[in-house]
């Protein structure tokens, strides 16, 4: 079942896609190409398009402009069943009333395939999902996990040069949906064959794929990889979107190669940043700082060449694995973000409500945005 893996042809070719239902762009114009053998993700806040997008590739839904090229053949027009690509849907229904083996044999018997390579292929296609003695159990004599394998091995039976996969953890429990992650991936790995996910989950998303588009009121704001997205956003959206972040807005003062100087109200003296790509000076900026990348202490740092800014603990959130402290830097701005790891067991806090704190940051880590 192995493809070869050549990441610089690509499977799946997007240009100028858009699907409207009256005046709403489900999708809007959206460019976008995924590299062969790749674990891909759409991933955005519910309504964003990821799921229209998805019935587009698979054929489910006709677009009102552009154009889906599968293995460098337009498919824009080709009906579902005649496409290279099979999905695997968020409420994996399995026929209740068939064995596991006739489940995922259903595709192949419909396609004419002779028996004995129905059989053959339905129980390979049952080992590379784990569940290889299973053949002969109903549905209802697995577990949600089990049966979510059943679906999938019923797409892969077929040999799709893509699988499309809708929200397909989202009816496990956490701990089952986290397990299925790897396999998933491991899964994916073994077959070679691309993947695209939808999820609105960033976690998953972030855990399982080789790069990510998120999306927003049908655009692509970003396609990349995960810890680019997390490192390097390019909009406020996506900053927020992906993890936790603090935005600080302000007016670029100086943008050189390399370095651009913002201003904020909150802030009293300029904020420096390493950043290759600057804004035009006297723009509005917006510094995406994250929670984990700020220093808390009581004293002003040492280092003159950290930015700093001083302020009250207002909050603290207790997680665990981190606290977070939430600190007002100024009257009318949001509070400020601050995590630290609890790498050593927490007996007492470091810092309490209404303690005075300065909080700095190298200006390497964070990102100025333009919107
Ligand atoms: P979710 O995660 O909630 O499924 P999504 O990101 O997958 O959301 P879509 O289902 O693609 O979003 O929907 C995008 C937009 O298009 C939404 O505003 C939705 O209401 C609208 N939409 C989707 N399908 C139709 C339809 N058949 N008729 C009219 N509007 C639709």
């Amino acid at each position: 079942m192995t493809e070869n893996r050549e990441p610089d042809r690509p499977i799946i070719e997007i240009a100028g896609l858009s699907k409207r239902y009256g005046p709403i762009a489900a999708v809007d114009s959206v460019d976008l190409t995924i590299r062969r053998g790749e674990f891909f993700a759409l991933l955005g806040p519910s309504g964003c398009g990821k799921t229209t997008l998805l019935r587009m590739l698979a054929g489910l839904e006709l677009p009102t402009e552009g154009t889906i090229r599968i293995d460098g053949q337009d498919v824009s027009m080709v009906p579902a069943n005649r496409r290279p690509v099979n999905m695997v849907f968020q409420s994996y229904a399995v026929f209740p009333h068939m064995t596991v083996l006739e489940n995922v044999a259903y595709g192949l018997k419909v396609d004419g395939v002779p028996k004995a390579e129905v059989r053959q292929r339905s129980e390979e296609a049952l080992e590379l999902v784990k569940l290889g003695g299973y053949g002969a159990r109903r549905p209802d004599q697995l577990s949600g996990g089990q049966r979510q394998r059943v679906a999938l091995a019923r797409a892969l039976v077929k040999r799709p040069k893509v699988l499309l996969l809708d929200e397909p953890l989202s009816a496990l429990d956490a701990k089952l949906r986290e397990q299925m992650r790897f396999e998933l991936v491991n899964l994916q790995e073994s077959v070679g064959i691309t993947f695209v996910i939808v999820t609105h989950d960033q976690d998953e998303a972030l855990s399982m794929a080789d790069r990510i588009a998120v999306m927003n009121a049908g655009r692509v704001q970003q396609t990349a990889p995960p810890a680019e997205l997390y490192e390097f956003p390019r909009t406020t959206f996506v900053a927020d979107f992906i993890g936790s972040v603090n935005l600080i807005e302000g007016r670029v003062e100086a943008s050189d190669p390399g370095r651009v100087t913002l201003s904020a109200r909150a802030v009293p003296v300029p904020i420096e940043i390493e950043q290759d790509a600057g804004l035009p000076v006297g723009t509005t900026g917006w510094l995406a700082l994250r929670p984990e990348k700020v220093d808390i202490a009581k004293q002003p740092p040492a280092d003159a060449a950290r930015n700093t800014v001083a302020g009250t603990v207002e909050e603290i959130t207790y997680l665990g694995d981190a606290s977070v402290f939430h600190v007002r830097v100024g009257a009318d701005h949001p509070l400020v973000k601050v995590t630290i790891a609890n790498v050593d067991r927490v007996t007492g806090r470091p810092f309490t409500w209404g303690d005075q704190v300065h909080l700095s940051w190298t200006p390497t880590c964070g990102t100025v945005l333009a919107q």
